[in-house]
């Protein structure tokens, strides 16, 4: 049996440990490593500290299915209505610009993370550690000896990135020597947007008064997009308080990515009280750092993969090579699974 490893419990990675596990689940021991302390990666949704019913995303917000998607990936979307993990967005959102005809948009009631989490589910049997951070990927044979923070290397006949771009290119060992010069041109080339996110847990009973479930602000140089993220999901939270999300712009995020916690979220918090006056206190936040938010310019022509060792098999995935969103990362990891397939 192969014994495969796939780094990242995002999207990308989870939705490539399910399908090799439905796929080839008597040829290959899947291993998923995540440096974080959960599943999601920026599909990630976070807990009040007080009452861990109450949750915000603070990452992607909705699924929006493209005419073309719904249909390539239709499957996908199913499967997902099916487990009723997707359902319709049909809270109001304001200060959308512009909107593709026939585009279908879908929240998570239970959080963003559910997705992922769901395709971990699916692909049991697979071994999902968190707390892994991966540091060095080295040749040795026939396999790859993988080095992690605080852990003992271990080895696996394949690997299988899946972190953001600049974090492949941080890896130490035998990663950099074997990138091509074109490829290491392409994925160079690679660019994110960075923006802060915050998650505001209220009380129960707290009243947020605002037409909308979620709005875009186009006149804040701070703030880009706020949401009352249970009403966005179209809960009824009577006795687990609502929770507000806060995304500022990415100028901003870009000018302040330097900053500490301390210096970056009272400027948020001040601006937030310009766009919605009267705002209750909230009983907890939660403040993230997305230093790579969503693909700004991703690897050239979108090949969804860049095999980076054929034997033993190294392979990237991940929205880099295809684009930010829920069908970018089910485009990436199927073409992942097409190199997997020919190389297991
Ligand atoms: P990631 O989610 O980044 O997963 C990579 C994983 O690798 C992470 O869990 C990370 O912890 C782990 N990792 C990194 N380095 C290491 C290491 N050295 N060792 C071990 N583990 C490591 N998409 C939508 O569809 N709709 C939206 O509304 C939307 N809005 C967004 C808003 C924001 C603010 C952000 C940040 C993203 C948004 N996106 C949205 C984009 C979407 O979230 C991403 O495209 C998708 O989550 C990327 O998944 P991924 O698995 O490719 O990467």
């Amino acid at each position: 049996m192969s014994r495969v490893l796939i780094v990242g419990a995002g999207l990308t990675g989870s939705v490539c440990a399910c399908l090799l596990r439905r796929e080839m689940r008597n040829k290959v021991k899947i291993v998923v490593w995540d440096k974080s302390r959960g599943a999601g990666g920026r599909m990630s949704t976070s807990r009040s500290p007080s009452n861990g019913a109450c949750t915000a995303d603070l990452g992607a917000q909705y699924i929006s299915a493209t005419p073309f998607y719904a249909q390539v990936h239709h499957s996908f979307y199913e499967e997902l209505l099916a487990h009723s993990i997707l359902k319709p967005l049909v809270a109001p959102v304001e200060g959308v610009i512009t909107k593709e005809e026939g585009l279908r948009e879908f929240v998570t009631p239970e959080g963003v993370s559910s997705i992922v989490k769901h395709y971990l589910k699916e692909s049991a049997g697979a071994e999902v550690q968190f707390e892994h951070h991966v540091t060095h990927v080295l040749r040795k044979g026939a396999g790859w000896e993988v080095q992690r923070k605080g852990g003992t290397p271990e080895t696996f006949d394949a690997v299988v990135l899946t972190m953001p771009v600049p974090q492949i290119l941080q890896l130490q060992g035998d990663v950099c020597s074997l990138i091509d010069e074109s490829q290491r041109r392409k994925l160079e080339a690679v660019s994110y947007s960075s923006r802060y996110a915050l998650g505001l847990f209220y009380k129960a009973g707290a009243q947020i008064d605002v037409p909308w479930a979620a709005k875009y602000i186009a006149d804040n140089p701070c703030i880009r997009f706020v949401s009352i993220d249970d009403k966005k999901r179209n809960l009824d939270s009577p006795d687990r308080g609502p929770a507000v999300v806060v995304h500022t712009s990415v100028p901003f995020g870009v000018r302040h990515l330097e900053a500490t916690q301390e210096e970056v979220e009272p400027l948020i918090l001040k601006e937030l009280q310009k766009v919605l006056p009267g705002l209750p206190q909230p009983i907890s936040i939660k403040f993230h750092k997305w230093r790579y938010s969503q693909v700004m310019s991703g690897v050239a022509e979108s090949p969804g993969q860049m095999t980076l060792c054929p034997s033993p098999l190294l392979v990237c995935g991940g929205d880099g090579f295809t684009h930010s969103n829920f069908d970018g990362c089910v485009e990436s990891a199927l073409k992942v699974m097409e190199v997997l397939r020919s190389s297991l």
